[in-house]
């Protein structure tokens, strides 16, 4: 008896990875720390980071603890750095795994000394230049300084904001630069390597520092550009597939799916084994989405359903049951069904359900 496919899963093209890497480095000329938070925004933690584990990054960028605990479990060498304030209860772990922290407030630098007491912790300093998200304020970086002299239990080894619209706003981005390379500047420098960060995939695209050495992709390593005049440099390294398991032919005026969206011409339509309990997003019924079967691109039809979608397959030449359909990918970039379904391309890659098979090529 052989195992049936899946009905639904995720192509992984981890050269596709390897590629945006290389261009993510090119660009910025500088150390990349891979943000791997949220299962690598759905490609996978740990397939991802074996994959970026042989490239000696410096870090490799995850949200909480429990990301961090299973890249050590998988014997990851490339160490976990913690993007964001901890909680209390994470920090003795994090103290003793030497998983790097970024230090966000008085209170956490004083737990984390005296956790370091025996063995000092390496950590970096997080500047709120603007996001609002966490991190010391310019009016309050000499305090933190002060109060970083009288902690033996760690080491400063670098500093690190973040960019609230690199993709919307170039005037307050361009201020936000340059306040941070001038805060930058002003920090001693205490350690080497003494890593300067500010860059997200739209920052290292459109923006030059004069002070950062390392920069934070994400998005942009998974192949999707958040500024779509620089997609052509990179290559998306998802795609979502199924299968067509029926094709139905229905008159004029039949109604099509939940809701019964009415039919204005005969039509062959073709159901898909996926849906929104994949993290298809639902909210692209009625919005002019397309899937790509036979490297044609076929409108849906209706609403999407939780394991089924149905698709308009009139105009297509040759399609049957078995056929192959792709939801997104290299000729159909998330982004676009992203923009239509009123979202991100950062929430549609990481809402793929573990349903979802992730097959890596
Ligand atoms: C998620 C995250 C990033 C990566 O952002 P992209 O836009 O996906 O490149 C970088 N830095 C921080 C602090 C983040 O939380």
């Amino acid at each position: 008896m052989t195992q049936s496919p899946p009905r639904a899963w995720a192509e992984i093209d981890l050269a596709a990875l390897q590629h945006n890497l290389r261009i993510a480095r090119e660009r910025s000329g500088q150390e990349v720390m891979a943000v791997i938070k949220a299962g690598a925004y759905g490609h996978g933690l740990v397939e991802v980071a074996k994959a970026l584990d042989p490239e000696k990054l410096p870090f490799l960028g995850v949200a909480n603890a429990g990301e961090a605990r299973r890249l050590y479990e998988a014997g990851i060498q490339t160490r976990p750095y913690i993007l964001g304030a901890t909680l209390p209860a994470e920090r003795e772990e994090i103290a003793a795994r030497g998983w790097t922290p970024c230090l966000c407030s008085l209170e956490e630098m004083e737990h984390f000394n005296r956790l370091g007491q025996n063995s000092p912790i390496s950590a970096h300093l997080a500047l709120d230049t603007g996001m609002g998200r966490g991190g010391f304020l310019p009016q309050q970086v000499g305090t933190a300084l002060e109060k970083l002299k009288t902690c033996p239990g760690i080491i400063l080894t670098g500093v690190g904001s973040h960019l609230p619209v690199a993709d919307e706003d170039p005037a307050f981005t361009r201020s936000q630069f340059e306040l941070f390379d001038s805060l930058a500047e002003s920090i001693p420098q205490q350690s080497s390597p003494f890593h300067i960060h500010l860059e997200n995939s739209a920052g290292l695209l459109d923006y030059q520092s004069r002070s950062t050495n390392l920069i934070r992709p994400g998005l942009l390593l998974y192949g999707i550009s958040p500024l779509p005049e620089h997609q052509a440099l990179i290559r998306p390294v998802m795609s979502l597939k199924s299968r067509v398991s029926v094709i139905n032919h229905l008159p004029a005026g039949h109604g099509v799916s939940y809701g019964r969206t009415l039919l204005t011409r005969d039509t062959k339509a073709a159901v898909l084994g996926l849906g929104y309990g994949d993290g298809y997003p639902r909210a692209l019924s009625e919005k002019n989405a397309q899937v790509l079967i036979n490297e044609t691109l076929c409108p849906l039809l209706g609403r999407v359903t939780m394991d089924q979608i149905i698709v308009d397959v009139t105009d297509l030449s040759h399609c049957q049951a078995g056929d192959e359909a792709t939801l997104f990918g290299k000729d159909l970039l998330v982004s676009e069904l992203a923009e239509k379904s009123g979202s991100i391309a950062w929430e549609l890659l990481t809402q793929i359900t573990p349903r979802v098979e992730r097959i890596y090529r």
